[in-house]
Parts: structure tokens; sequence; C-alpha cells
């Protein structure tokens, strides 16, 4: 019997499947998709997948071709590591303090998210923290100008937590960002019962128990799926192709048709009109040396 769903769950070579006619069932790999897996990953949380049922025993024959996918770098940094498939959209997750907020490290998420394919909604947590501190407020302003949307959260307080509910509902998401900006306290605000290890390394670099956790799709009481995938976090671990750098930046990519050169770089080019913007102040600065740091990076890799 062949049967068609989504991979919820994968730890250790098993995979929870939701079967598109209803049921949980759980699954292996097709010999032949093994060899996918030690190269990159044939099955990973949000895959569609055709599965077999022989003797009781559930087969994952295919996996189906991806929408969007969640790529970071593998160790030793050569290979690719496919986290998640097909998501709708990924929050970048950011603190108002401890850690401070940074538009670096903003420009960074939002970047590693629109390279993905997916659309970033920033998540600004900890707000308890902050209050109206003018430079969150700035922040907010700045990329709520740029067309981002902007959340400002508190899984202390449950503060922007109805918000991110509704957010989430009707799509399937994930929370990117660096490790101690609450991502795991926000998603047990969010579902309460879900009792997530907050503030523990062990979960998040994969060192426990298990020898390959895959991570999962937690379904949310009001609707929705959140990916919780020990390893998001990690910044530092992304790659992003040097041709989707100048395209992430939505008010640079627009600029980039006036410059003189059609292939500007917009770091040394002469009649640059993005370089301009940025000296008469209709770009912001911090967003132009994200660009460019951004850039340079991507070159080197
Ligand atoms: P993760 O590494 O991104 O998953 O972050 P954790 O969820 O483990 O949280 C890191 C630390 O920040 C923990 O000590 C949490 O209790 C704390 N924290 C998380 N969210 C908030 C918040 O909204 N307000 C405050 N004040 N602390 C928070
Ligand atoms: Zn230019």
């Amino acid at each position: 019997m062949t049967s068609t769903g989504t991979v919820h769950e994968s730890v250790g070579g098993v995979y929870t499947v939701e079967l598109d006619d209803g049921g949980r069932v759980e699954a292996s790999l097709r010999g032949r998709l093994k060899q996918a897996t030690r190269e990159g990953s044939a099955a990973v949380i949000g895959d569609r997948v055709v599965l077999e049922q022989a003797a009781g025993a559930w087969t994952i024959e295919s996996v189906e071709p991806r929408r969007t996918v969640l790529v970071r770098k593998g160790r030793g940094g050569r290979t690719a590591k496919v986290l998640a498939a097909n998501l709708d959209h990924a929050f970048a997750v950011v603190a108002a303090r401890d850690p401070d907020v940074a538009p670096d490290l903003v420009d960074r998420l939002l970047v590693l998210v629109e390279s993905a394919g997916m659309k970033p909604i920033l998540i600004v947590n900890k707000s308890d923290l902050a209050g109206d501190a003018p430079d969150v407020d700035a922040l907010a302003a700045l990329y709520r100008g740029l067309d981002y949307e902007v959340l400002r959260l508190s899984a202390a307080t449950g503060e922007g937590l109805d918000a991110l509910r509704d957010r989430c509902a009707g799509s399937t998401a994930a929370l990117i960002g660096p490790s101690g900006v609450g991502k795991s306290s926000i998603l047990n605000a969010l579902e309460p019962g879900l009792g997530l290890r907050v503030g523990e390394l062990s979960r998040k670099t994969s060192a426990g128990r298990h020898t390959t956790v895959g991570g999962r799709l937690i379904r949310l009481a009001r609707g929705g799926l959140v990916a919780d995938t020990p390893g998001f976090g990690d910044v530092g671990l992304w790659d992003v192709p040097l041709e989707d750098v100048g395209r992430c930046f939505p008010e640079i990519d627009e600029l980039a048709a006036a410059c003189r050169f059609r292939s500007c770089t917009h770091l040394h080019e002469p009649d640059c009109a993005v370089r301009a913007a940025v000296e008469s102040g209709e770009v912001a600065r911090s967003r132009y040396e994200s660009y460019a740091a951004i850039y340079e990076d991507a070159r080197e890799t």
C-alpha cells in the first residue's frame, strides 16, 4: 500500500510521518535513500514523502522536491546540512537586552532567511528588559520602514505571544537566532506543557543521548507547526551565496538599477547609487555596513 505524508520528526534514522489521510507512523528510509543521508539529508522534517507499507512496516520510498530548504554548514564547514524543508517562513529572533540587540546580527539573520527562500519576520524578545529603550524602538522602526514585520515579545511576561500565535496559524515556521535570545522559552510560552529545556547548551549542540537528532515539528494548539531543531541557532554555521547578498537587502536591490555599472558591487565603483543613498541618509548606514560585511564574507567562501 502506498501513502503520502509529511515528516514531523527524525531521530536516529527513525522518521515520524503524518499521513495525509490521517494517522502518525514511524518509518525507515529505503536503502538507496540512505546513501543520500550520508551526503546531506535524504529526508528532513517538513519533507513530503511517499511511503510503502509492507508486513506492517513503513518505508519512505521517495522524497518530493522541496519548496524551501533551511541549510547550514555541516561539521568541518564543507558539507551542507539540510535542517528543514518546506517551511513557509522563519522568525529571526534577537533579544532587546541580554544579549543587547545588534543591527549587524539582525541583518545577517534576515539575509539567511531570505536566501533560503522564506519570508523573515523579526522577533525582538525580552522586551520586558528593555521597556521603551530608544535603541530598541529605533531598531523596530528601521525594519518596519523596510517592510519587515517586527514582533516585540516577552517570553517572560507573555507580551506579544497572541500576535505570534496568530502569525503561526496555518503555516510551518522555524525560529532562528543565536543561542540565549530565548527561542526555547518562546516555544514553551507558546505551548505550555512543551517543557523544552531553557538555557542549556546540551540540547542545542545535540551532544545528548541521541546520535542524530533531526528535530521535530511542534503542532500548536491554535494551528500551525513550528520547527524545533537543535543547532538552528548558530549563525556562524550558515552560508549565503555571493549572488544572493544584494537581492536580500530590498532597499539596496531597488537602487542597484541606478548605479553606473550593471555589475556594481556598491563597494568601490564610481557613480554608485547605493553609496550615494547612504551619504544622503536615504539608506541606513548600519544596513550598508552589514551588506558590505556579508558580501565580503560570501566572497571568501
Ligand atoms: P535559546 O538559547 O534561544 O533557546 O534561549 P533560552 O530559551 O534557552 O533562554 C536563554 C535565557 O534567557 C534563559 O535564562 C531564559 O530564562 C531567558 N529568557 C528567555 N526569554 C526571556 C524573556 O522574554 N525575558 C527575560 N527577562 N528573560 C528571558
Ligand atoms: Zn552601486
